[in-house]
């Protein structure tokens, strides 16, 4: 079948609906009332307030496609196939309702009938947890599905501390040899870290209570949450080699080939500049679209750390000037149908992504010659390391994200000592809260004041990755 990336959003959301589930909205990718998330990382994360009972939902059967955000797999994007920063996830959520022979049975449906999407069932293996025999009887009894084709991996529970919690089962659809065919590989099996074996969706069974004790007490209403990606569903069922040859990205991908004048396919480094550039002109546009601002703080510092980093990639296509913003109006048309606040707000966006283009573009230059310099000078004294002061000025100055000036030093096979350059920063948040004692003191304007603020907000880069996955 060759289905279009709307048409399976369209499919997913009508085939739950006629198993009973209402159809939520996407909500903003900026959470509502949470503070313990950054961004809206997965479909479930919207549905929070059902799953710990704040909120009895009007249906306990919910379905829904989700826009969502993850930080953690950035390293990811344009390397691998089937990681983004945005992407869109599917789900379908029981809350105290059906349970685990339901949640398999129709998973298995949508994925092979071919009324709906009519995979060739020989494709598809699935990871269950090792003590989950309920599961491992539903798949080989009820589904049929061979026993060497049900993986136990230790590594499927879902738990995020306190609070329900369970075991899950993963479903992989089989690329064939091309994407991977060494039997001696060891990770060669569904669940390893290679892309012959795809993971597209998983299903969760929440059914404990993780204690505060650390004890786990079966839950008296048990839940169901799964989450498929849109994006590798759709590589799949176009036969693409990666989620960015798919209808989802191309069109990105050929604007910017018409802006820099380069050709996608020819060469590795290339290619991922401009799947990099894909990729976060995606996140930017939606994240803009949801009202989050490029700043030096928690959600904004990610955006500004987002455009950043594809400006540096630009660079591999010889795009040195402000470009992404041209990029935006092509994200809305594609997402159109289903996401119109994009749409509605390409003007401002462009505005946000232009103005954050400009202000980097004033300094990049400068700060990668430095960058060169302290990395050839280092290279001399025989070290490899670059010193937290240089990264600290990197930053303070040339408006690098501390992540940037490590990638770069990566590829030249270079650390960057962050506990030094995070003293600097500490030293620097000192010399500001000293700063705005004296100011206080003089009674000058408050737009000083928030300039002097906005350097010491950095909120450090350990807490801007570890975003807990919550599927
Ligand atoms: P992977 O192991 O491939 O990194 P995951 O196990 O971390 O995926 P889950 O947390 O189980 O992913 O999310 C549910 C589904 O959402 C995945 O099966 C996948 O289809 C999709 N997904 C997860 N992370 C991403 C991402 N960064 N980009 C695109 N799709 C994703
Ligand atoms: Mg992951
Ligand atoms: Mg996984
Ligand atoms: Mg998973």
């Amino acid at each position: 079948k060759n289905l279009s990336s709307a048409q399976v959003r369209q499919l997913f959301l009508d085939f739950f609906e006629k198993k009973g589930h209402n159809i939520e909205p996407s909500a903003s990718l900026v959470p509502y009332e949470d503070p313990s998330l950054l961004w809206i990382n997965s479909g479930v994360a919207t549905l929070k307030k059902y799953f710990d009972g704040r909120v009895i939902p009007e249906n306990p059967r919910i379905t829904n496609a989700q826009k969502s955000i993850r930080t953690n797999d950035i390293e990811n994007v344009g390397i691998t196939a089937r990681h983004h920063t945005f992407f869109e996830m599917l789900g379908n959520f029981s809350i105290g309702d059906y349970f685990k022979e339901e949640a398999i049975l129709w998973a298995w449906e949508f994925l092979t009938s071919p009324e709906w999407i009519g995979f060739d069932p020989d494709k598809l293996s699935v990871t269950i947890h090792p003590e989950d025999n309920e599961a491992f009887d539903i798949w080989m009894e009820k589904v049929g599905l061979s026993e060497e084709r049900i993986i136990r991996l230790e590594g499927n529970f879902w738990d995020i501390g306190e609070g329900p919690s369970g075991p899950n089962t993963e479903i992989f659809y089989d690329r064939g040899e091309s994407y991977g065919n060494d039997p001696q590989d060891p990770e060669l099996y569904p669940g390893g870290e290679n892309e012959r074996y795809l993971e597209i969706w998983n299903l969760v069974f929440s059914q404990f209570n993780h204690n505060p004790d650390g004890t786990y007490t079966p839950l008296p209403k048990k839940n169901i949450d799964t989450g498929m990606g849109l994006e590798r569903m759709v590589s799949v069922i176009q036969d693409a080699r990666t989620n960015f040859d798919t209808d989802l990205f191309m069109p990105i991908i050929q604007a910017t080939e018409k802006l820099s004048g380069a050709e996608y396919g020819m060469d590795g480094e290339k290619d991922t500049a401009f799947k990099v550039i894909a990729d976060h002109i995606r996140t930017v546009s939606f994240a803009v679209g949801d009202n989050a601002l490029p700043s030096n703080e928690g959600r904004g510092y990610i955006l500004r750390r987002l455009i950043r980093r594809a400006i540096r990639f630009a660079k591999k296509i010889n795009l040195h000037r402000p470009f992404m913003y041209e990029l935006v109006p092509v994200v809305a048309e594609i997402m159109r149908d289903f996401y119109p606040e994009v749409t509605e707000k390409v003007p401002f966006i462009q505005k946000v992504v232009k103005n954050e283009e400009e202000r980097f573009h004033e300094t990049i230059n400068d700060g990668l010659a430095i960058l060169e310099e302290v990395i050839a000078s280092e290279r001399k004294k025989g070290s490899t390391v670059i010193s937290g002061a240089d990264a600290f000025k990197l930053y303070d100055t040339f408006g690098f994200p501390i992540e940037l000036t490590e990638e770069y030093a990566q590829e030249h096979e270079m650390t960057v000592d962050i506990d030094g350059f995070g003293k600097e920063m500490e030293a620097q948040r000192e010399r500001a809260r000293s700063a705005r004692q004296d100011v206080g003191s003089m009674q000058v304007q408050a737009g000083v004041l928030s300039e002097v603020t906005a350097v010491s907000e950095f909120v450090g880069y350990e807490s801007l990755t570890s975003q807990g996955e919550i599927l």
